[in-house]
């Protein structure tokens, strides 16, 4: 092994730098900076090479982490970037915005030891953004031109990676989505401070470039029926992702100003993007998100940066127990949220029909149940106040309607899309499923793996297809 590695010893972990919170309050920029290259260099060589790489291990994608950071660290940095790409369709989108602490960092042998991680997801983001710098990027090249084609319904990251990879072994694509926009919840859903969408929209169009065909502003199962779909793709992948936001049930809830959170993020993305959108923004109001989930997170900083009075996040069980990604919980800290831990929503108090404040119950934690978490109850007698003109829902997806889109799908008890473990079929032949609305409600880099996944399962099968075809002949 080189002797430029296992330097945990002398060089402490560092990120990149982050921006100061009272500057970054202001505007919807990114907060952290880029490496400079002896500094990526450095950071990579903290790396201990050990024999079984959990961090590899803990990738849902399993990238090849030790070797991309052995390659950074000699400075062979193209050769790190075509390391990391190759199993990867989104390097630098999740360099940027996987919640590392609980995948690749949290597993790795120096991190555990206690010396701190080794900043795996930087240093993947530095590579990646270099190599489109640099035009190591190269543009979609599929190896040959095969006649059958696919449709791919939904132009999130499951999708987008599920069409490069078909494109990539020459097959027809054709991704549909209802929105204006490809990229999924990458563009309308994630804002821009974790993820600015000009690195979205580079991923777009070098896929448009290299020959898929993208149908916006179209809604499967509403302007194109699945059936005209099927009549004219011989394999389908549904990659639609979960929109169906779980409401708030108490009394009161129907206020003015009692909003969900997809609608509102969605909005603030449009803003950033440059359209003209007629919604209230969090300017001015004192604001209660609901919710400690990674779209809570989102929602109590991009409130933050339009300009609230006042920011809290209301979560029923503690800091420890909260699903979102702990380095999003701190960055919000540092921005200025509040954040109301053991509390629950009772009920919307209004004036004159317009959210006033959110009466609000203190919880207490218990034992674990059988999800592994601490069960919680109320505690009687500790309600109290929180004042709040704008109350966003920040609870939660579930699947929509898939029976609607097409009948046949067979769906879990989640509601999700019941398909074949390894090979992404779903009950109805040719048609294919990846991403949220296979796992519920999960993680960017799942979506890519899935995606991935998905693909090659459909290459295999449109290949017998046209083996089968050209023997018949
Ligand atoms: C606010 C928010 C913040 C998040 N932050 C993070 C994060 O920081 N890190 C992380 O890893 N994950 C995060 N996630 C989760 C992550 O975004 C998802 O797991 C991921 O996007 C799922 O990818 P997907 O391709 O399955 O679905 P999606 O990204 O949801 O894409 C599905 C696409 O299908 C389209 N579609 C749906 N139905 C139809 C139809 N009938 N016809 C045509 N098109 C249709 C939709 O318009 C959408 O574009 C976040 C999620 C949310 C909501
Ligand atoms: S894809 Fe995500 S989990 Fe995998 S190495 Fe990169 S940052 Fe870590």
């Amino acid at each position: 092994m080189t002797n430029k590695m296992l330097k945990f010893i002398d060089i402490d972990g560092k990120m990149p730098s982050k921006r100061d919170a009272t500057d970054r309050r202001d505007d919807f920029s990114e907060i952290y900076g880029d490496y400079l290259k002896d500094k990526a260099n450095e950071q990579a060589s903290r790396c201990s090479q050990c024999g079984v790489p959990f961090c590899q291990n803990a990738c849902p994608l399993h990238n090849n982490i030790p070797d991309w950071l052995m390659l950074t660290a000699e400075g062979q940095l193209q050769d790190a970037y075509n390391t990391a790409a190759l199993t990867n369709n989104m390097p630098e989108i999740c360099g940027r915005i996987c919640p590392q602490d609980r995948l690749c960092e949290g597993s790795c042998v120096i991190e555990t030891s206690g010396h701190g991680t080794v900043t795996i997801g930087a240093v993947e983001r530095y590579l990646t953004d270099m190599a489109w710098d640099e035009g190591w990027v190269e543009p979609l090249a599929p190896v040959q031109e095969r006649p059958l084609s696919v449709g791919i319904i939904g132009a999130g990251p499951a999708g987008l990676a599920a069409a490069e990879m078909l494109r990539m072994q020459g097959w027809q694509v054709t991704v549909y989505d209802r929105h204006d926009r490809a990229g999924g919840l990458l563009i309308y859903g994630i804002p821009n401070f974790k993820l600015e969408k000009s690195i979205v929209e580079r991923r777009v169009k070098r896929l448009a470039d290299g020959g898929i065909e993208f149908v916006l502003n179209t809604e499967i199962g509403k302007d194109i029926s699945f059936e005209t779909l099927q009549a004219k793709h011989q394999a389908i992948l549904m990659a639609v992702g979960v929109y169906n936001a779980r409401a708030l049930s108490v009394p009161g809830c129907g206020a003015d100003g009692v909003i969900e959170a997809l609608p509102y993020l969605i909005n603030s993305n449009r803003r950033g993007l440059g359209d003209k959108v007629a919604s209230e923004t969090a300017k001015g109001k004192h604001v209660v998100v609901i919710g400690g989930g990674d779209t809570a997170m989102d929602c109590v900083r991009t409130a933050v940066r339009e300009g609230a009075k006042s920011v809290s996040c209301m979560y029923r069980r503690d800091e420890i127990n909260m699903p979102g990604s702990a380095r999003e919980t701190n960055n919000a800290k540092e921005e200025g949220v509040h954040f109301e831990w053991l509390a629950s929503p009772k009920a919307i108090h209004d004036t004159d029909g317009k959210a006033s404040s959110v009466r609000t119950a203190r919880m207490r934690l218990g034992q674990k149940d059988a999800s592994g978490r601490q069960s919680f109850s109320v505690i009687k007698g500790a309600d109290f106040d929180m004042k709040a003109d704008m109350v966003i829902q920040a609870l939660g997806f579930m699947p929509e309607d898939m029976e609607a889109i097409c009948p046949d799908l067979k769906l879990t008890r989640w509601n999700t899309i019941k398909t074949h473990p390894t090979k992404f079929e779903t009950s109805v032949e040719g048609v294919y499923a990846a991403g949220d609305i296979v796992r519920g409600a999960s993680l960017v880099v799942w979506a890519i793996r899935e995606g991935r996944d998905a693909a090659a399962a459909m290459h295999a099968q449109l290949t017998a297809q046209l083996l089968l075809a050209d023997a018949a002949e």
